[in-house]
């Protein structure tokens, strides 16, 4: 593959904190960002170079703006696969659209991960309320029904502890092709962010340790504090994922890690990923730079991490009282502060986030910590 190099324009679907710390990688380098979303002043269009406002759904813009750029990648894993069609038609997808279309849809990504041989949280596919009582009958109690598709409106997930959670379990999914998947009573929850060349290098930044409130990921600890034995398998199983898919670019793998020291499998995302923010700052080369050296056909950088570091997520709800108190937050000087340059703070909607970065993921979590507190 011709790299693709400095100067040249990069097209990115999608307009949000992912795409806007592409955008500052890319732009450091030296390369354009041209940012596609139905939106306007985004978070990625607020450091690209040209922000278009279409719909995923206009082709003819999806085109226009294909053939603007050197190479097209994504921010957003709920791009069409229409959209995609129509990018790859004017220029390369990177990772292809194959990757996308198995994992934005549950069940075809459980289905390729099981065909792989990849260990799996137990499942079943649920398109009926009858089935939905099979499947708890088949799997056991407590599960969590899950819409199939991500890109679902009504999204939803439902946790069913008894027999009388099904019918409102089927409601939250809005009658929608499902996915009931066993309840998973971890000891911790891990990621690995991993990134891979058109020519097949492949390089990861180690275990990475999640903590989730609501749902939500709320803290990450890089490294994470689990055995090295762990932490090998897990890179293993990422490896595997990446090659079987032949993704080039950066895919992150989120794991169970069971009681008895198994690892399941929860899901993929073929980008960057929340958890890997913390190699913006705490890492030789960030997850974002990866991912364009990766589509610009550039040989990887080094992964290496020079300080432990810990994650905090800034959500909306920390607006409820009003602007937070950003002097107070950055006065703790090994704490960075990220934002994202979204004008409405709404409960749940991921705003920034806080790295401290120390001599230990101890310290470095109760840096942040403080930091977070002061807010
Ligand atoms: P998801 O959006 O499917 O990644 O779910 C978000 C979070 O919900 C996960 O990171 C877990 O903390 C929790 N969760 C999801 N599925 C399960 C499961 N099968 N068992 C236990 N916890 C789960």
């Amino acid at each position: 593959m011709k790299p693709i190099l400095p100067g040249s324009a990069i097209g990115v679907l999608g307009s949000g904190q992912l795409g806007r710390m592409f955008a500052i990688a890319a732009r450091r380098m030296g390369y354009r960002v041209h940012t596609l979303s139905p939106d306007e002043d985004t978070p990625t269009g607020q450091v690209a170079d040209l922000e278009v406002n279409a719909p995923y759904e206009d082709l003819d813009a999806i085109a226009k703006f294909a053939s603007a750029v050197s190479v097209v990648t994504f921010e957003f894993e709920n791009v069409p696969a229409d959209t995609v069609a129509a990018a790859e038609r004017c220029a390369p997808v990177r990772p292809a659209g194959h990757i996308l279309h198995t994992t934005q849809h549950r069940l075809r990504e459980k289905t390729f991960l099981q065909s792989a041989g990849l260990p799996i949280t137990p499942f079943r596919r649920v398109a009926s309320l009858d089935v939905l009582a099979k499947a708890a009958s088949e799997i056991g109690l407590p599960a969590i029904l899950k819409t199939a598709d991500f890109g679902y409106d009504g999204k939803g997930q439902h946790r069913i502890t008894t027999p009388v959670d099904f019918r409102a379990a089927w409601e939250t999914v809005s009658h929608a092709e499902s996915v009931l998947e066993a309840f998973v009573d971890f000891d911790r929850e891990i990621s690995v962010v991993a990134a891979r060349s058109a020519e097949g290098a492949f390089i990861h930044y180690g275990a990475i340790e999640n903590q989730h409130r609501n749902g939500i990921l709320h803290i990450s600890l890089a490294p994470a504090r689990v055995p090295d034995s762990i932490t090998r398998a897990a890179v293993d199983i990422t490896r595997t994922v990446l090659e079987t898919l032949d993704v080039v670019g950066v895919l992150c793998v989120e794991f169970f890690v069971t009681k008895d020291g198994r690892l399941l499998i929860n899901e993929l995302a073929p980008r960057p990923h929340n958890s890997g923010h913390f190699t913006f700052d705490a890492s030789v080369t960030s997850q974002f730079e990866q991912q364009l050296r990766a589509v610009c056909g550039l040989p990887l950088g080094s992964p290496a991490q020079l300080s432990p570091a810990a994650m905090i997520n800034l959500l909306g709800d920390q607006w409820a009282q009003g602007e937070p108190n950003w002097a107070a937050a950055t006065a703790i000087p090994n704490v960075k502060l990220h934002l994202y340059g979204k004008l409405a703070p709404r409960p749940g909607r991921k705003m920034g986030h806080l790295t401290a970065l120390a001599p230990t993921v101890e310290q470095a979590l109760a840096d942040a910590t403080r930091s977070f507190q002061a807010l």
